[in-house]
């Protein structure tokens, strides 16, 4: 399961350009949700953001997976200057099937996407019934828990 993000330029165009690349790069598509617009996270100060989430098929494993992701994202011609500043695409893993996995350079899941309306929300759209294999809960129950707490 992959997110994806974008604040700058062509926001639409954006996403609709890092799902043909996955595409280009072997990456099957699944399903994709709609794309929403929802209100920057972390640093406010930044244009409003369009995002999605896409469920893929794929041989790469999860490092392979990432490279592939980051390789788009440079290809696009993001340059990261600020943590949670705007970027033209973010692409990341959400969920690698169930597998837990944590190291230096990559976490699955995504360590924050359960605070995350703007992961949640497209994501119940296309797999509520999801269970988050840490947390035990479907991606639908952590939805409410967020609106819940919001
Ligand atoms: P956040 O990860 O909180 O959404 P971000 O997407 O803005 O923040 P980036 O600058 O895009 O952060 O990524 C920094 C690094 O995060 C990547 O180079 C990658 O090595 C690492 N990373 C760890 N876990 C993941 C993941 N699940 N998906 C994508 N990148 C990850
Ligand atoms: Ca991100
Ligand atoms: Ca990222």
């Amino acid at each position: 399961m992959i997110g994806l993000g974008s604040n700058l330029g062509e926001r639409d165009k954006n996403i609709r350009t890092a799902l043909e690349k996955m595409k280009e790069k072997g990456i099957e598509l699944l399903r994709v949700s709609s794309v929403l617009e929802t209100e920057p996270y972390g640093y406010t100060d930044q244009p409003k953001f369009l995002n999605a989430v896409c469920l893929v098929e794929t041989n790469l494993t999860p490092d392979q997976l990432l490279d592939v992701l980051l390789e788009i994202e440079k290809e696009m011609g993001r340059v990261r200057e600020r943590k949670w500043g705007p970027r033209i695409i973010d692409l990341d893993i959400i969920f690698y099937e169930d597998l837990v996995l944590e190291s230096e350079r990559l976490i699955v899941p995504h360590p924050d996407m359960h605070n995350r309306w703007f992961v949640l929300a497209p994501l119940a759209e296309i797999c509520p019934d999801y269970v988050h294999p840490k947390l035990k809960k479907t991606v639908r129950e952590l939805l409410q828990e967020l609106t819940r707490r919001r």
